[in-house]
């Protein structure tokens, strides 16, 4: 049974690849009845965009007109996430490789980021006005796009951990060949989205909260407990 959410509860998760965000924060989210921003998919849902079209990743400023034009649409429910482009629902297809090994080029445009950050704050106020509260996660909200949340947490987890858990992911396994494989998508990926965000070291008043030592229900419960002990939610 979900708890009843303070009238105006934004939670906001940053962390490395690997380190759990997206499906933590969802349950999260689930368990406190609110809504749930994967800002990640947003910055994925502009590189397919771009792909379709043609438009080169290297040419910030047709990739930026294209972040500001493209008919984007989100839904925030924490059951049903879903990314549509146009009338094409692109939920499981920005997951891909093709995806994941350029988004950082997307990320990395600033002209990129000012619009997207503008469409998430737009996103967690309508999401907050309709179902009392936001979990919003990717790698800059806690400083940048959502600041003032009542809980701030950085979800981190041991690169060793976060390398076996994507290897897990993308290949069913954790052997030396996979973990190899997902290097790529792990310590690259997270290398160059660092040189626009801080997602490794906790900004002032934010709770760090490492699973490296945790499943995924433990790490849930940890998230769940910052946000009581922070913000008084009654569980
Ligand atoms: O979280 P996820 O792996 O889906 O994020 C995809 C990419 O989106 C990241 O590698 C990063 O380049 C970008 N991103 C970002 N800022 C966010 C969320 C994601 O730059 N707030």
């Amino acid at each position: 049974m979900p708890s009843t959410p303070r009238a105006d509860l934004v939670v906001a998760i940053d962390g490395p690849s690997g380190s759990g965000k997206s499906s933590v924060s969802r349950a999260v989210a689930r368990a406190l009845g609110v809504g749930f921003l994967d800002t990640g998919a947003m910055y994925r849902a502009v590189a397919w965009w771009c792909l379709e079209r043609s438009i080169d990743l290297g040419d910030r400023a047709a990739v930026a007109e294209a972040a500001r034009t493209m008919p984007l649409a989100l839904t925030t429910d924490p059951d049903a996430p879903s990314v549509v482009v146009g009338a094409t629902d692109v939920s499981a297809a920005i997951r891909g490789s093709r995806i994941s090994e350029r988004v950082s080029q997307v990320a990395t445009n600033l002209g990129v980021r000012e619009i997207l950050v503008g469409r998430q704050r737009e996103l967690i106020a309508e999401t907050v006005a309709r179902t009392g509260g936001c979990v919003a996660e990717g790698r800059d909200i806690t400083t940048v796009v959502a600041p003032d949340a009542a809980v701030r947490v950085l979800l981190t987890a041991s690169v060793e951990v976060r390398l076996a858990r994507r290897a897990t992911e993308l290949h069913g396994e954790a052997d030396r060949a996979a973990v190899e494989a997902t290097r790529d998508q792990v310590e690259r990926r997270d290398r160059d989205d660092g040189t626009v965000s801080d997602f490794l070291t906790a900004a002032d008043g934010v709770v760090t909260v490492d699973t490296s030592d945790l499943d995924f229900d433990g790490s849930v419960a940890a998230v769940l407990h910052v946000v009581d002990v922070v913000a008084g939610v009654a569980r």
